[in-house]
């Protein structure tokens, strides 16, 4: 939670109103000057990854868009109104999962924590199409951006880069993250709303 826990870049460079070569420069810069760190290492490190969905789009051309990824791997997708009705509007029965789309739905904005949770969730533990999860988000991320999206969707749905077909914990990574339970408070308080 917070302004700190990352550079809240991304809108400005999905719109192009920044370049990464200029945030490069001017880490590399501040790192001379100030101090070079872990933040100044990892900030350039995900810059990297934005790189590296551009190519795989380069690479792969629509197939990102397709059910069978680049990886061709074959799941038994399924979908279900309601359930996509339910993650839309975080009423699922996972907590960490609903606190993350309700952010999402009321700011535009989600951590990357949040947005792999999410994506799991729908597409690994409710086994849906997850190309329906990657259109919702283009249609609500503050800072869509069709590579980073699609790429990172395939990632996390089993048909993409990652070569283990991994799938997140939504419990241990709350209480991993969100110990106190602060985090779904803030999103799931109804008055808020
Ligand atoms: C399912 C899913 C969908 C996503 N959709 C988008 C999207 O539409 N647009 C988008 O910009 N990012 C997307 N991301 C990547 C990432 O979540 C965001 O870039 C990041 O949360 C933005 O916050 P920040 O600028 O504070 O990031 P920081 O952690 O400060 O990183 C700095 C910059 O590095 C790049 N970056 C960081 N993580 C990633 C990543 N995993 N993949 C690609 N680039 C990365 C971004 O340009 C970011 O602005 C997605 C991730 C997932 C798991």
């Amino acid at each position: 939670m917070g302004m700190d826990y990352s550079s809240k870049l991304s809108a400005w460079l999905a719109n192009g109103s920044i370049s990464a070569r200029t945030i490069y420069w001017e880490v590399k810069k501040f790192e001379k000057e100030i101090t070079e760190n872990q933040d100044t290492y990892w900030l350039i490190f995900e810059l990297i990854w934005r790189d590296f969905f551009k190519y795989v789009s380069l690479k792969h051309g629509s197939k990102i868009f397709q059910i069978k990824g680049i990886l061709n791997n074959k799941y038994d997708w399924k979908f279900d109104k309601q359930k996509l009705n339910q993650w839309c509007s975080g009423t699922t029965a996972d907590s960490f999962v609903n606190a993350n789309m309700k952010e999402l739905e009321k700011t535009g904005w989600m951590s990357n924590r949040g947005r792999q949770n999410v994506a799991s969730y729908w597409a690994k533990e409710l086994e849906q199409d997850w190309r329906y999860g990657a259109a919702y988000f283009e249609s609500m991320l503050i800072d869509y951006d069709v590579h980073s999206n699609w790429g990172n969707w395939m990632y996390n749905s089993g048909v993409g880069n990652d070569p283990r077909d991994r799938k997140f914990n939504t419990k241990l990574q709350a209480e991993r993250y969100d110990p106190n339970g602060k985090f779904q408070k803030l999103w799931l308080q109804e008055a808020l709303f």
